[in-house]
């Protein structure tokens, strides 16, 4: 299957700044990329490229097949847009604003069920007679991602969408994210909240500086951070935990044991196996909670990061 984004030797400036600096990286269709970096990454500048609303110094993006430095009209037809700060039509009613995004998007026939679908991705069929301004921050946010899929792309690329919503609004659309992604539909997504990219992204792509760090695949890392808590006896499950193999960098973490595991799934599954035989009463085991915090770490503060 061809990439959904493809992007080559892309650098843009600012007069006076270099804010991508040959980034290069392509993404496949069906995931959902966590695009993260210190703030003045280039993590905005980099998604306007790829939206055709900045025009790189040089260097090529190819979003669904489509050329975009030399087609950015046509590649809005590819992709649909959350940028970090949204601006909707606050006297218009939800099923209004629906009806002016799909037509600005070329959509040209079956209007009325082209909104119905879309407020019910969105679950906002409740809300069509509503008016934007009367939305909570939770449900503009989602007013605004079905305006930027009423004309159905296959690729969505949000900009810090969970900024400024409360715990369940931000639930809410992680789970939104997922049943997008199940319908077909590739995501980008550029947030700080760590924790939350963890539960829904397939991928990381690391910025900083304007330099691409790091991109790759989540839980199929060569570097898990595991922990593991026993009912009793830290002292000689931590010496058990030791001998075995692909474990490194093991160290207490509040009541259990933290490190780091180098194997793959099975090979996990192998050492909860031995560690259980070697007569460890194992009370939890598993993936860190922050291994995408943990890994994104690990990458802006290497200093010497080779560029990939
Ligand atoms: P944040 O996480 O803070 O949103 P970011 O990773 O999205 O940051 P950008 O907003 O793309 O980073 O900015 C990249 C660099 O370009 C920063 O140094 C920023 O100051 C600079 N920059 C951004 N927009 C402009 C502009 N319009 N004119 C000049 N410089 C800009």
């Amino acid at each position: 299957m061809s990439p959904i984004i493809t992007v080559n030797d892309l650098v843009f400036e600012y007069p006076g700044l270099r804010a991508l600096d040959a980034v290069s990286f392509s993404i496949e269709p069906g995931t959902i990329t966590a695009l993260v970096g210190p703030n003045g990454a280039g993590k905005t500048t980099l998604m306007r490229c790829l939206c055709g609303l900045l025009r790189p110094l040089a260097g090529a993006i190819v979003v669904n097949g489509i050329d975009v430095i030399e087609a950015p009209r046509r590649c809005h037809q590819e992709l649909g847009f959350l940028p970090d700060f949204i601006g909707l039509y606050d006297s218009l009613t939800v099923a209004q604003c629906l009806e002016y995004a799909a037509t600005a998007n070329g959509v040209s026939h079956d209007l009325d069920s082209r909104v119905r679908t879309t407020a019910e991705r969105l679950q906002l069929v409740d809300r069509l007679a509503q008016r934007a301004g009367e939305l909570s921050r939770g449900l503009r946010q989602r007013l605004a991602i079905g305006q930027a899929i009423i004309h159905a792309p296959p690729l969505l690329i949000l900009d810090e969408p969970a900024s400024g919503l409360d715990p369940e609004a931000r639930h809410a659309l992680a789970e939104l994210f997922r049943a997008l992604q199940a319908q077909g539909m590739s995501l980008l997504v550029s947030s700080h909240i760590l924790a939350e990219l963890q539960d829904y992204a397939t991928h990381m792509l690391v910025l900083r500086a304007g330099r691409m760090l790091e991109h790759r695949a989540l839980g199929v890392a060569a570097n898990t951070v595991l922990t593991l808590e026993v009912v009793a006896d830290l002292p000689a499950a931590t010496v058990t935990l030791k001998a075995q193999a692909h474990v490194a960098n093991v160290e207490q973490d509040g009541v259990g044991l933290r490190f780091n595991f180098a194997g793959d799934v099975t090979a996990q599954a192998e050492l909860l196996r031995a560690l259980i035989i070697a007569g460890v009463q194992v009370l939890r085991f598993g993936a860190s909670g922050s291994n995408l915090q943990e890994s994104y770490l690990n990458s802006v503060r290497a200093p010497s990061s080779p560029p990939v």
